[in-house]
């Protein structure tokens, strides 16, 4: 029987906020040092009152706005009430039917490399509970708290269920990575859980009949995102017709279940509570946050190209390839900033784009440096691929001129424009234009090389090979193909 997968998101994404959502405690991952970030408003201290962090809501707006939504003019925070050790107050500060954003979108590219817009429901604001830390050894040790995450500003951003593959679920997920990264929001760090996703997954068959719906918890690197999505897919399927059990059952409920990384299989949990169990209300110590259409005026106006959208630039108005436009793009803003300085200073998009990821890459990889602490910056760079263009070095110089300004840098010398023209003209690499000179070279080097010119009369054409090195020597500027063809034709007679 044919079906279609039918998966929403869930992603959570901690903000890049100094402090805290409610309360002054800085907002860093600090495992080291458990329990130290902490005060009496998020250990839930009795009679401790919270205070909106302003930056944490401007952020969300942020991504709000990026991801297409609607802003509401007015919002409120809602009590979240579940009882679990890493959350003090025996609720989680969240947002329940009125939350700050909806009805936006991302596009993901489907299984078949087309792009899809996918709905975003509604993106809200809340708290982050703390962390507890099970002795894993098996010998019955102690589980313990953490309550340095306790009140970290966290968004969740949640999808319509309009993905249809594991593929697509982990081009979403890259996708709004890269977003969240270009506007500056969030580190993103899924290592540290700074993003973190569920998964709702079920199959609809042609027939209308739906496998019950389950949710995939804590899926924290793109791979996981595929692999579970791609096993739920699998294990739903052979349930079905072991079972027949579907969507709308009595006693069926939607299933959370984990994904376990090392098995690759995911894993019943407890029974998900429905929306009542948590009986949330509205929180009586912080006031509704209203929004006016000037403030959402001024954070679109200084919104950032979305990273989707500068890809196609790249193609369509740079005309670089997709695949050089994704490397680029993907290595983050920064880098694509430096890749368009580069390009407007040499005025080739082309050969700037082949530079930056190939030559400057490797060197920030072999250097394990990002491309801000890159020794040669974009406008010294552009300066070098601009004296090619203008035909005054040749590839082969700049490559040359390119190892010196890192020598340079080694050296802790300043690498800047104007040495870019200095080293030209020590090392003698311009080319040479005036061809007196070069022929004066030729003649001085076929003079100087009979056994060469012998061997060439005898037909040998890499004789001339040993000529060429004499005259690159003389002219160092000269280009070795036009050298080639001059020493032809001086032997030939011509
Ligand atoms: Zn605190």
């Amino acid at each position: 029987m044919n079906y279609t997968p039918i998966i929403g998101l869930e992603v959570h994404v901690q903000l890049l906020t100094k402090t805290k959502i409610f309360c002054g405690c800085p907002n860093k991952f600090n495992p080291e040092h458990p329990n130290t970030q902490t005060c009496p408003v998020c250990l839930g201290m009795p009679g401790s009152l919270p205070v909106m962090n302003e930056e944490a809501f401007r952020l969300s707006l942020i991504t709000a706005l990026a991801l297409n939504c609607e802003i509401a003019p007015f919002t409120k925070w809602d009590r979240k009430q579940y009882y679990y050790p890493d959350l003090p107050k025996g609720y989680q500060i969240s947002q329940y039917d009125l939350p700050f954003s909806h009805s936006g979108w991302l596009e993901a590219t489907t299984a078949e490399g087309d792009l899809r817009k996918v709905r975003i429901r509604r993106a809200h604001l809340e708290e982050d509970a703390g962390k507890n830390i099970h002795d894993e050894s098996g010998r019955g040790g102690d589980s313990q708290v953490d309550l340095n995450r306790a009140g970290t500003p966290l968004l969740e951003i949640v999808t319509e269920p309009d993905i249809r593959s594991a593929v697509e679920s982990k081009s979403f997920l890259e996708e709004l990575y890269l977003l969240l990264t270009f506007i500056g929001v969030s580190d993103c760090n899924m290592q540290e859980g700074s993003l973190r996703c569920d998964a709702n997954v079920n199959l609809k068959f042609d027939d209308g009949i739906a496998t019950p719906i389950v949710e995939v918890k804590n899926l924290n690197t793109f791979r996981g995102v595929e692999a579970a999505v791609d096993f739920e897919i699998q294990r739903q399927l052979d349930e079905f017709q072991k079972t027949g059990r579907k969507l709308g059952d009595p006693g069926v409920e939607k299933e959370t279940r984990g994904w376990d990384a090392q098995r690759n299989i995911t894993l019943a949990q407890r029974g998900k509570e429905e929306a009542a169990d948590y009986r949330y209300f509205p929180d009586p110590d912080l006031l509704p946050v209203t929004v006016s259409a000037h403030v959402v005026a001024e954070i679109k106006s200084h919104l950032c190209e979305p990273p989707s959208q500068r890809k196609r630039r790249f193609q369509k108005e740079m005309a670089l390839s997709e695949y050089d436009a994704d490397v680029i793009v993907n290595r983050g803003r920064e880098f694509a900033d430096y890749f368009e300085l580069v390009a407007s200073t040499c005025d080739d998009a082309k050969q700037a784009a082949n530079w930056v990821t190939q030559d400057v890459l490797r060197e920030m990889n072999d250097r394990r440096l990002n491309v801000e602490e890159f020794p040669i910056g974009a406008e010294v760079l552009g300066t070098v691929l601009k004296r090619v263009s203008e035909k005054t070095i040749t590839i082969k110089s700049a490559r040359e001129v390119f190892v010196a300004l890192l020598e340079d840098a080694d050296e802790d010398r300043e690498v800047t424009v104007s040495r870019v023209d200095h080293l030209i003209d020590d090392r003698g690499l311009k080319v040479v234009s005036d061809t007196g000179a070069l022929d004066a070279a030729i003649a001085a080097a076929v003079a100087e090389s009979p056994k060469a010119v012998e061997d060439f009369n005898a037909g040998k054409q890499q004789a001339v090979g040993a000529i060429i090195g004499k005259v690159m020597k003389q002219v160092r500027g000269a280009d070795p193909k036009q050298v080639r063809e001059q020493i032809i034709a001086h032997l030939s007679g011509n």
